[in-house]
């Protein structure tokens, strides 16, 4: 008998007939003999229809704290919903089940609302649940601050809760459901040849992540990392009643070893990110003190920049450039043009918001040489311009015109023969 943790996305909760078959399926696994702890998102198309819902009301962003903390009361009802209808459907399955808000059983965060960060876990009240033979269902995406406020996790937070608690009960394992059979190449939905990976390590799953691919929310694998936790992403599409121990074994499991990595691609896959918007400012005295008082300003706005370019100087004038979330581009234009522009002399700032970040990944790269080259001569084939570059020891990652972005996944999918099994 172990404690398993199983995570549904939006898509496998998506109405009363798929939260039936989880249902089904979870029962399958309690009554296997596992202590059963369910985390499920809000129906497919819940979340951004309250969100909407909100900016119908207030269109401009007022990036006041008021403002956010209402955005996490709506936001956090769509799991609500979603948990007491899956606690119901294992009702009806015979079941004794439980279902709870974040608050209920203390997933506590930090207060920084649509963003915020788990903390800790009081898991006390579930334990004794699981003791007494219920399955407890407990809602992804939220959690409660030290006020008593109600917060939400980010956008996919639901991944994040799932394995926060898993972590937190030292689960056996956390099994992410979800509406693909695992964490492929790539997105299977932008290149139809993506493979299947049985494994991932988990440096890779965590530069795919952060590197914008949706299937797991970065801050779950950055908790499986440091919890060590055991983590796979399946199918929730598969039959309920596939075998137990077929089931335990299939879709993608992040691994910590290296070794079994060793044999593997120097690539192992590619990611995508299409909400950045790129920023520049032209013009700039070349002298120290120019990044900072630029992106000084940024950081004071709690706006998170990514890649950062800085040109070479002529005539003691230099062009800045670097990238924001998209949702944050007009926040950080009008900081620069009232703040950073008058005061630094710069002759000018542009945006541009038709961008996107593609990135290769592979902890093969470490040991490999001509990796990075290799993609920028795939890219110019395509006749691609490649508009910033950046690093590090595992990816490589170009921001190009947003247009060209499934014909580089695609190309350099190829390229890099990941739709190949690795000799
Ligand atoms: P859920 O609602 O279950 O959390 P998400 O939509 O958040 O599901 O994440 C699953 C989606 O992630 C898939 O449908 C797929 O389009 C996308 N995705 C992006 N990159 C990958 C990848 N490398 N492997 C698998 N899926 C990916
Ligand atoms: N419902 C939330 C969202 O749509 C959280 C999640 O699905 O993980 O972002
Ligand atoms: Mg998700």
């Amino acid at each position: 008998m172990a404690l398993i943790v199983h995570k549904y996305g939006g898509t496998s909760m998506g109405s009363t007939e798929r939260i039936r078959n989880v249902a089904k399926r979870v029962a399958k696994w309690a009554r296997a003999g596992h202590q059963m702890v369910v985390v499920p998102s809000a129906m497919s198309g819940e979340t951004n229809r309250l969100l909407g819902l909100a900016k119908e009301l207030a269109s401009q962003q007022t990036g006041s704290r008021g403002h956010d903390r209402e955005l996490d009361m709506l936001a956090s009802t769509g799991e609500q919903a979603s948990s007491a209808l899956l606690a119901i459907a294992l009702q009806a399955e015979g079941m004794e089940a439980v279902s709870y808000a974040g608050w209920q059983v203390s997933v506590r965060t930090d207060s920084a609302y649509t963003k915020a960060r788990i903390e800790s876990i009081d898991d006390e009240r579930v334990r004794a649940d699981l003791d007494a033979g219920r399955v407890v269902v407990i809602t992804g995406f939220q959690g409660v601050d030290d006020a008593g406020n109600i917060t939400t996790l980010g956008r996919g937070g639901s991944d994040t809760s799932a394995v926060a608690i898993a972590a937190a009960m030292k689960a056996h394992e956390c099994l992410i459901y979800t509406d693909v059979d695992g964490v492929y190449t790539t997105d299977p939905r932008v290149e139809p040849d993506a493979r299947r990976l049985k494994t991932v390590s988990f440096e890779e799953m965590l530069e795919m992540a952060s590197l914008g691919s949706k299937v797991l929310q970065i801050r779950s694998v950055e908790f499986a990392g440091k919890y060590k936790v055991p983590l796979r992403v399946l199918s929730s599409f598969t039959p309920w009643d596939i075998d137990i121990v077929e089931e335990a074994k299939s879709g993608t499991l992040i691994t910590f070893e290296e070794d079994e990595k060793m044999e593997q691609a120097v690539v192992s896959g590619i990611a995508f990110n299409r909400d950045e918007a790129k920023i520049s400012v032209l013009g700039v005295p070349d002298k120290p003190g120019i990044a900072y008082h630029i992106l000084g300003a940024i950081a004071d706005a709690n706006i998170e920049v990514d890649v950062i370019i800085q040109n070479l100087s002529k005539d003691g004038k230099t062009d800045f450039s670097f990238t924001v979330h998209r949702n944050e581009f007009a926040k950080a234009m009008d900081l620069l043009k009232a703040k950073v522009l008058p005061t630094l002399g710069a002759a000018e700032i542009v945006g541009d918001t038709k961008i996107c970040k593609v990135s290769i990944v592979g902890i093969g790269m470490r040991s490999h040489v001509g990796v990075a080259s290799k993609m920028f001569r795939v890219l110019s084939e395509e006749g691609i311009n490649i508009q910033m570059i950046s690093t590090s020891e595992i990816k490589t990652s170009v921001v190009i015109d947003e247009k060209y972005m499934e014909l580089a996944v695609r190309a350099l999918h190829k390229a890099f023969d990941l739709d190949h099994p690795p000799t």
